[in-house]
């Protein structure tokens, strides 16, 4: 089956070519570790991994390289503002360093908590500040880069196609009033590729410019090429990253090499809460550990993530993720039911469901329509011959329907406090206070739980 996908670069969906037959480089815009992800970062994540999962179900070897920003990610996505990670630094009272290495690992855990297969190689910004340093030497001496007493800027007249990803005009752009402008540079939207560093500014490092820190775009650009080639198939990133960050690793790019770079730009749209952006000041900005703090396992909003295609945005609400909990439970329980089962099914009716499972996949990974294909099939006469091909469809869905037990245990992830609440029902009981247990039970039981006592203590189901 071949593969399509939505070029953001040339606005149409395209079959998907490799340069290399079966080999696959891609690249994805890594977080920028000065705080945790949020959930909207991590459906850009879910994103990456489910376009490698699709690769590599087609067969493909897939290559995937995700950077780590450590450095030089400006609180504005232009070059406005203190560096976040700085920011970060002052307000807690922790170095970079530290802080970098703290959240790298949450987002580790998060993401393996979530399925999401770890890229091959993510690479750090801050240990790749040599061939970031070369790149703009580069530049400057194509004359496609200039020296200013703040830095050294990427002149977007020097490059006349600029904007063919997002379709920015270069005039509109000099006379519009979104950008801010920078006395030192000579077209609005000149960038910065490299930034000298104020006495106090904490990471800079020597270079031709004086001690001085990298600008954010460069770094895609510099471990792209040094991962991946002069060439490579794919990048990706959320919709935010058009119209700045990858038009500049464009620009700048190309230059510097003197040709395309990448073929495939994937873009994920944003995961939005209660119709609107996530925002700090609404308290709604929510990691992957508040969800599991209320119950929901990590798997559940993957499941949530599933059930909307890549480029159409996703309304997270709390009801919303319940529904995907109900949901993802009663899948599980079916699954069960089907392994559980020694009827046997037509090989050809097996592969209908095989073929339009591929077709919804391979169609710029319509995963939600591919998640209608297995709910249809679930409906067949229990076999285990459906639960066995669902777990082909999990290569690429990630849900570990390999591990459906009587009891869809991923899916329930008991609170704390009802576990505490069932350890006291269970020393009441050791101490034959029946009353005390009853009364426990009742109280589990007004909170959403069923406790079952076992042999070897209980066991807690939702209602
Ligand atoms: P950052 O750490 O800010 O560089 O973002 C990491 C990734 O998350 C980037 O690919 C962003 O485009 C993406 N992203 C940020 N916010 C959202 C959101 N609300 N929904 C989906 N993707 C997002
Ligand atoms: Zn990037």
């Amino acid at each position: 089956m071949q593969l399509r996908v939505f070029n953001t670069l040339t606005r149409k969906k395209e079959e998907f070519v490799p340069i290399k037959p079966n080999f696959v480089g891609m690249y994805t815009c890594g977080p920028t570790v000065y705080k945790p992800a949020t959930i909207g970062n991590l459906r850009a994540y879910v994103f990456m991994d489910e376009l490698r999962r699709v690769l590599e179900y087609d067969g493909m070897k897939v290559k995937s390289v995700m950077n780590i920003t450590d450095v030089g990610h400006l609180v504005s996505d232009g070059d406005e503002g203190e560096d976040k990670m700085q920011k970060s630094a002052k307000e807690t009272g922790k170095t970079p360093l530290e802080i970098a290495a703290a959240i790298t690992a949450q987002f580790m855990q998060d993401i393996d908590a979530l399925n999401i297969k770890r890229p091959t190689v993510c690479p750090k910004a801050t240990d790749n500040i040599p061939e970031m340093i070369e790149i703009v030497k580069a530049l400057l001496d194509k004359g496609y880069a200039y020296e200013t007493e703040d830095g050294i800027y990427f002149s977007v007249e020097k490059f006349p196609s600029y904007g063919k990803l997002s379709g920015v005009n270069l005039e509109e752009q000099r006379h519009g009033a979104r950008v801010e402008v920078n006395s030192f540079k000579r077209h609005p939207i000149d960038f910065a590729l490299w930034k000298k560093a104020a006495p106090n500014h904490i990471q800079q490092w020597d270079s031709p410019w004086g001690r001085s820190f990298p600008g954010w775009h460069i770094e895609c650009t510099a471990m792209g090429v040094k991962y991946l080639g002069e060439r490579f198939d794919i990048h990706t990133g959320g919709v935010d990253h058009i119209p700045i960050h990858h038009e500049n690793e464009i620009a700048q790019g190309e230059s510097w090499l003197g040709h395309q770079i990448v073929n495939y730009w994937l873009h994920n749209e944003f995961l939005l809460v209660d119709g609107g952006k996530m925002s700090k000041s609404l308290g709604n900005n929510y990691l992957l550990s508040d969800l599991q703090d209320r119950g929901f396992a990590p798997l559940v909003f993957r499941y949530f993530c599933l059930n909307v295609q890549y480029r159409q945005k996703i309304n997270f609400t709390w009801d919303a993720l319940a529904a995907a909990k109900t949901a993802y439970e009663k899948l599980c329980s079916q699954l069960v039911a089907h392994k559980n089962s020694p009827v046997k099914t037509d090989a050809a009716i097996l592969d209908e469901y095989k073929a339009k499972f591929e077709e919804a996949i391979n169609d710029d990974l319509n995963i939600p329509l591919a998640m209608g294909v297995l709910w249809t099939m679930l409906k067949l006469p229990k076999s285990k011959d459906v639960y066995n091909l669902a777990l082909k469809f999990d290569k690429v869905f990630a849900l570990d329907f390999d591990k459906v037990k009587e009891e869809p245990k991923a899916a329930v992830e008991i609170p704390n406090d009802i576990r505490a609440l069932a350890e006291t029902r269970l020393a009441a009981r050791k101490a034959k206070n029946w009353a005390e247990s009853d009364r426990l039970r009742e109280e589990i039981a007004n909170r959403g739980y069923v406790i079952k006592d076992t042999a070897d203590g209980y066991e807690i189901t939702l209602k």
